[in-house]
């Protein structure tokens, strides 16, 4: 019996409100929803984080997101929707199962959404832009 509890929830031994699954994901409502629709995304298979996914498994997961997102919000009535994917306990993550958030919003729904901008340095720009692309391997 695994102790992830999403992989339980894919196991069948959790049971869940199921909205959709294929070969390779599978949503349900969040049981403990910010906002009236509040749905989560997961993977069959177990990732930590999104960075331990091979592309193709990302690729999978998110295919199914944007027909999510239009049946999740016309179904509640919102009129809006945050697509959200917490990475690590500092980023929010609480179930240490990679999901997806899609979570309906409505106007003056008390939940907010802007973060502090800053203004930036185009010399320190300039310097994260090329740490980053050394690293990156798409
Ligand atoms: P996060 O903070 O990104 O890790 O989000 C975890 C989410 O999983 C929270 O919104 C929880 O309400 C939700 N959650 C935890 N256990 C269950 C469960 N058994 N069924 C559905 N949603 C769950
Ligand atoms: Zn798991």
């Amino acid at each position: 019996m695994p102790e992830c509890i999403f992989c339980r929830i894919v196991a069948g031994s959790i049971p869940c409100t199921k909205l959709y699954e294929d070969a390779h994901v599978l949503s349900f409502l969040d049981i403990g929803p910010i906002s009236p629709g509040h749905t989560l995304l997961v993977p069959k298979r177990h990732y930590g984080a999104i960075m331990e996914m091979p592309a193709g498994e990302v690729a999978a997961l998110f295919k199914p997101v944007a027909a999510l997102a239009a049946a999740v919000k016309t179904a509640v009535g919102a009129e809006g929707i945050n697509v959200l994917q917490n990475n690590g306990p500092t980023a929010g993550q609480v179930v240490p199962h990679l999901h997806i958030h899609l979570i309906p919003r409505w106007p003056d729904d008390g939940l907010g959404f802007r973060w502090p901008a800053r203004e930036a340095d185009a010399a320190v720009l300039a310097r994260q832009a090329e740490a980053i692309r050394v690293l990156l391997k798409v």
